[in-house]
Formats: C-alpha cells, structure tokens, sequence
C-alpha cells in the first residue's frame, strides 16, 4: 500500500553526490513511500557563486518547509578559508544527534565478519571543539574553544538512552576523556550519570575514549550504544565503520527537535565522480533511516531486507567489495546495476542476517522530552567569583615577571597564585619552564577566597594592562555550589 506524501529537500551535492543520491531515491520510490522531492543546492557550487556560506537561502527555506533532508556529500573548499557546508547544515537546524549504525552486513568481508558486530553510535553534532571558535592569541600560538553545555548534553544522551528504548538494546556507553578534561567531558560524564537512572531498564557504563578505541579493536561486539561528545564521536564513528566494511557501507541521520538530515558518510570521492562505480549502499541504508524518521517502517523494513539480500546473495558487487575480495574488476556492478539489484529484491528477506526491526515504540521522539535543568534549579545555584585568569602575551622569564605580577597585586584584593605555560606551572617555579612559547597566564585569586566585586577585578586588570600590554583576554574564575569552576595547573 503507498503511504501518504511526504515532502523532503533532496540535496545531490558535489562529486559522487548525485549519483548515490538518485540510487536512494529510486529505492525509496520503488518501496512505494510517495515524496514529493524538492531539490535544492548546497557545496562546492554554490561557494563558487561567492556565496561563502555553502547554503543559500532558498536550500535553508526548503528544509525550514519540509524538515527532512536526504542529502549527498558536499565538498569542503581547501584554502578558501569557507566553513564545511556540512558543519553550516548541521549547525544551522541544531541537528544535535549524530547517529551512526556500525553493523555487520551479509557477503562483506572483515576481521570480524561472524562476530556480530551490531552497535550504534551517537555522537554529539553541534558543540565541543566544533564550535569553531579559534583564535591566534599570539602570531605563533592558537587556541580552539571546547564548549559543552549542560542542555546539549542531555538531549544527546537522552537521545541515545531513547533510541536504546526504542531498539531494544540493553547497554549505553558513555565515552569521555573526563580524566583529563573534567569542566568539559567531566559535564558530559556527570549528566550521563545523571539521565541513567531515568532508564534502570538500560546498562549505562562509561569508558575513557581512548580504551573505547582500544575496545573496539579487541572486541567491538561488546558494545551496543557510544554516546560521546562531538570530537571523539568523529573518530570512533569512523573506526566503527571500518569495523564493519568502511566508507561504501556506512550510513546516517542527523537529528535535530524539529530538522533531520540523512546522509552517506563518506564523502564526494571526486575520483568516481560521474564514472557510474561508486557503492550506493550507504546512502540506500540512510534513505532506510529516513524512511523510520518518517514513520514508514515497513518501508524501511523492505529496504534493509534488499540491500541485505542483495550483499548476501553477491549477484551484484560494486568495485570497492570486488576489490575487497580480490575478485576481477571487470565483473563488479554499476552503481545503477548495484541500485537495480536491491530494487529486484524489495519483498525479499535475507537468509542469514536479519534486519533490524523498527521497535514498536517507533523512531525516537523529536523533540525529546522537556529539558530537566530549568530556570529554577539553574537560579538555586549559589555562585561566588574568586578571582581573574589573565592569558598575557610575552617574552619575559616567568622568574622575573612573577614578581612583578606580586607587585601589582600588592596592597589589593587579590594575590597572584601561580603563572603557568600550556597549562603547567612555572611559578613559583618548580623547576619547569616555558620552553620559549610567548604566551602565559597568570592567576589571580582573592587573598580570603571570597567574593570578588567586578569593580576590583576590573581595577586589577587595568593595572596588569598597564605593565603587561602584550595581555591578551581574561577569564573570570567562578565557585559553583561550593566547587570550583575551574582547574587546577599542572604541577600546582
Ligand atoms: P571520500 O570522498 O569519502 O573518499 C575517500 C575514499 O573512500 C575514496 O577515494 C574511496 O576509496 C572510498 N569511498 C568513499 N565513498 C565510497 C563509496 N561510496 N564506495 C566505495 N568507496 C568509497 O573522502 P575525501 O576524499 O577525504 O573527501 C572528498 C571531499 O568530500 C572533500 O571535499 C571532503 O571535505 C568531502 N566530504 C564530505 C562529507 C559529507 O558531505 N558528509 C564527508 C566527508 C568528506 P578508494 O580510493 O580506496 O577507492
């Protein structure tokens, strides 16, 4: 039976873009989903109209109409100095989960083929580093801001701890590097410990990113969800893909409370770009979860069963598998004979793995439950300001500024309480140095730990500016319920 209509923006992008973009559009239509698709551009084209952005207006009022994209990969200019059109997309619709199945397919062979592989990656979309908001603080040194926030957090965790309710799976695994970043991390970490009792159904443990990484590599079936922030999700997502196949086979959707984007991950290969080659697979299993985004699981359900039947039966293999299995290149599949194979075998189920089933509870809710922060618990909070972190460009020993930055301090509120060089004190000195980098950065904390009034702070900087003029920005040191809003230095 055809469902009703839906409406979508169908983005073909750059390179291969356009081809496995209309691979996953004829599967779509031939599963008998009716779209109506509203095309529009986005990449490398439209950076060379001058537009700088990668998306212009008329593709943001599409998906601002329709709300679900189905979008090809798109290329990133080098030295342009434009953003990722991708990172504009993701970032513009606030499509704060990134969701990627790593799952063992029939017929593709990899080290781990039989030991059944089946995980889920959710991977933060909109925060961290990937804020973009860097700086060169000095002619020789930059600094990229890592922001994390409470609300971004939860909606990716709780995202992923529903999306374990909705499929049935009994583990979430948060991966930090809370060890060594604890005001950004550790928040993911802390809010993650917090959301697991909501969900006494689901396993939650929580693993440092680095022995994620070497799990993955020992053992990865015993994993099930990873919810991680945004660099570390960039990274093991991928690693999870090669586990599983590689790029040609590895899909996803990005979601947002109100847009969702669906997209192969790889990207434009622009060496088979137009050359009919390329492996479809992955952006026909991201129409697959488009298809649940919009409801239409049985539809979904069909095409998960081709592709699988289609991988497993080998009567169509694209060159990457062929190349993959050392078979003869000249016998591989088309792109469109790959696509023509799965469409032959909608109905079909495969006879060795079985496709995922929608979970009655159907996709994860959008938008998630209400947020648990709210403006009362965030006002009950008692805040205390101790003091002032004063990042200053210069050349001077630390062993000669340190006493001048005393002096200054002298007779006022506030004493200097070390001068540190990336995050390491030298000074007072325990014996380390800066090793010649021009950037320091003096604390300044009240002499009695109370609060600090802005009018003092101010005063003190105005007075460090007027010795250190290479000073560069400052950072207000806050108390948070009784804990301290900031890190200590190495070696403090
Ligand atoms: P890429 O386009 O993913 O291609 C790298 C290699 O991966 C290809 O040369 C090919 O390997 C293999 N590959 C990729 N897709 C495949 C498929 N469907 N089937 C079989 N093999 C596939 O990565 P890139 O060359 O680093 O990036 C090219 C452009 O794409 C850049 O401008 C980048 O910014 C952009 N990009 C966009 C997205 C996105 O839109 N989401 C994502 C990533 C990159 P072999 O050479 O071994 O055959």
């Amino acid at each position: 039976m055809p469902s009703a209509s839906h409406r979508v923006t169908v983005i073909p992008g750059d390179g291969v873009g356009p081809e496995v973009v209309r691979a996953g559009v004829r599967v779509i239509e031939a599963a008998g989903v009716k779209i109506d698709w509203e095309e529009a551009a986005a990449g490398a084209s439209v950076f060379q109209t001058g537009d700088t952005s990668g998306v212009p207006a008329e593709t943001r009022h599409s998906i601002e109409r329709t709300k679900v994209v189905l979008k090809g990969p798109l290329e990133t200019p080098v030295g342009f100095g434009e953003k990722s059109a991708n990172v504009t997309l993701r970032k513009l619709f606030e499509t704060y989960a990134n969701v990627r199945p790593a799952r063992e397919l029939p017929g593709v062979p990899t080290r781990y083929a039989g030991e059944g592989v089946d995980m889920v990656i959710v991977r933060e979309n909109v925060e961290d580093l990937y804020a973009g908001i860097e700086h060169m603080v000095t002619p020789d040194v930059g600094q990229c801001l890592k922001v994390i926030s409470r609300k971004g957090s939860e909606k990716v965790i709780r995202y992923a701890f529903e999306l374990a309710r909705r499929e049935g799976r009994q583990k979430v695994t948060a991966a930090t590097k809370a060890n060594i970043m604890k005001m950004t991390e550790g928040l993911f970490k802390a809010v993650f410990e917090e959301l697991a009792s909501e969900y006494p159904e689901i396993k939650a443990e929580h693993l440092i990113i680095d022995n994620v990484a070497h799990q993955l590599a020992k053992q990865p079936n015993q994993f099930d969800i990873i919810v991680t922030t945004n660099l570390n999700g960039d990274i093991i997502s991928d690693l999870a893909s090669g586990l599983v196949g590689g790029l040609g086979f590895a899909s996803s959707g990005n979601y947002g409370d109100s847009v969702a984007i669906f997209e192969a991950v790889h990207g434009s290969a622009p060496k088979y770009a137009g050359k009919d080659v390329i492996n479809p697979t992955a952006l026909i299993l991201s129409s697959g979860m488009m298809l649940r985004h919009l409801g239409e699981s049985a539809a979904a359900d069909r095409v998960e069963d081709a592709v699988l039947v289609t991988l497993e039966e080998g009567t169509a293999t694209t060159q990457d598998l062929v190349r993959q299995t050392g078979g003869d290149i000249d016998t591989a599949a088309s792109t469109t004979g790959f696509t023509d194979a799965v469409i032959a075998n909608l109905g079909r189920g495969p006879a060795t793995l079985k496709a995922r089933r929608s979970a009655p509870g159907g996709p994860v809710p959008t938008p998630l439950p209400a947020w648990s922060y709210g403006p009362e618990r965030y006002a009950a909070i008692e805040r205390r300001t101790v003091g002032l972190d004063i990042f200053i460009e210069t050349g001077e020993e630390p062993g000669r500024l340190g006493p001048d930055l005393e002096g200054v301090a002298a007779g006022g509120p506030f004493e200097l309480h070390f001068i540190e060089s990336r995050g390491t004190k030298v000074y007072p000195s325990v014996g380390l140095s800066a090793d010649g980098v021009r950037l320091l950065r003096a604390r300044f904390l009240t002499r009695d730990g109370g609060p600090a009034l802005d009018g003092d702070l101010l005063a003190l900087q105005a007075r460090v500016a007027a010795r250190q003029p290479g000073w560069t920005h400052i950072e207000k040191l806050h108390v948070f319920n009784g804990a301290d809003g900031f890190t200590k230095a190495q070696g403090e």
